[in-house]
């Protein structure tokens, strides 16, 4: 639904990197195909819903997909655990909200968005777990065989498989972002993830950011904010996100953005090859 007046509505989403496509060609396509079919479903969402309301619709779709490493399918840390974290941001308002280290939900963007109004909005760990069963969310356990395997084989290297996150333009011209992650995998229980700090996920009224890649990098470079601050201040989304991965040069950071901006721009950069991404922009959708 396009009315006179209204801004050209935008949807950009990212399945984060993943290392198996180097030798994994099916994974790769299967990932591009679920982003394909999300990336459509988010953006019919859209048509008669907000931004932020589009972006929490769209990062469930893909937390319950469990080719990503995000909700249902995400990856264990050393002690065996899956602790989750995610994050969303409205533009309009700037509140953030999000989750760290969150155990026993199936959506973790879920919980997220339940605090985004409260005066307290970044829980971790087991007051994260206890705030969600409050709210009525029920026990899931995220746990895959395939993410089972994984771990017991000790594929250390299965690194940076599948962060997810979506940014939204809507009709109104509002924006919003939301990431939700399990982390690096098998890394030390309680480690933070970028993907719930304002350097991994962040909004305004001029641009929105989803990072995906390694959290320390992505935090180090605060690539998120620093994107949507360079926007603010008069910076094309392409010339923010350019100067801003630059910036990881010195210290060989690894990361992905995705962005979009209140004028309608699109755009996707990474540090390394293999990151899937899709977009709905002007009706076309685009692939990585
Ligand atoms: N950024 C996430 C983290 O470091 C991982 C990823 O994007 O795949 O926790």
């Amino acid at each position: 639904m396009r009315t006179f007046g209204l801004k050209e509505m935008k949807l950009i989403i990212h399945g984060g990197f993943f290392s198996e496509s180097a030798t994994n060609k099916e994974v790769k396509l299967a990932k591009q195909a679920a982003l394909r079919e999300i990336v459509q479903s988010g953006y019919q969402y859209l048509q008669m819903h907000s931004a932020l309301e589009t972006v929490v619709f769209t990062v469930r779709l893909l937390e319950d997909n469990e080719l990503f490493n995000a909700g249902t399918g995400s990856q264990i840390q050393s002690d065996g655990k899956i602790r989750m974290s995610a994050a969303l941001m409205d533009g309009k308002s700037m509140a953030f909200s999000g989750v760290i280290n969150l155990e026993g939900v199936q959506n973790p963007i879920d919980v997220a968005e339940k605090l985004l109004h409260l005066p307290d909005r970044v829980l971790s760990g087991q007051g994260a777990q206890d705030f969600a069963y409050k709210q009525g969310i029920p026990y899931y356990n995220p746990e895959t065989p395939q993410r089972r395997s994984e771990y017991e084989q000790k594929l250390a290297n299965a690194l940076r498989t599948g962060t997810v996150g979506c940014v939204s333009l809507d009709a109104q011209g509002n924006l919003a972002a939301a990431t939700s992650t399990g982390g690096k995998g098998f890394e030390i229980p309680c480690r933070v993830s970028d993907s719930a700090t304002v350097a991994g996920n962040y909004a305004d009224t001029y641009a929105g950011i989803s990072c995906t890649g390694v959290g320390e990098d992505i935090v180090s470079g605060a690539v998120a904010a620093k994107i949507v601050t360079r926007v603010s201040d008069g910076m094309s989304l392409e010339a923010a996100t350019a100067k801003t991965l630059a910036e990881l040069k010195p210290f060989d950071g690894f990361a992905g953005v995705i962005g979009l901006s209140a004028k309608g721009e699109v755009y996707h950069l990474d540090t390394h090859p293999y990151m899937v991404w899709a977009a709905y922009d002007e009706g076309v959708e685009v692939f990585d």
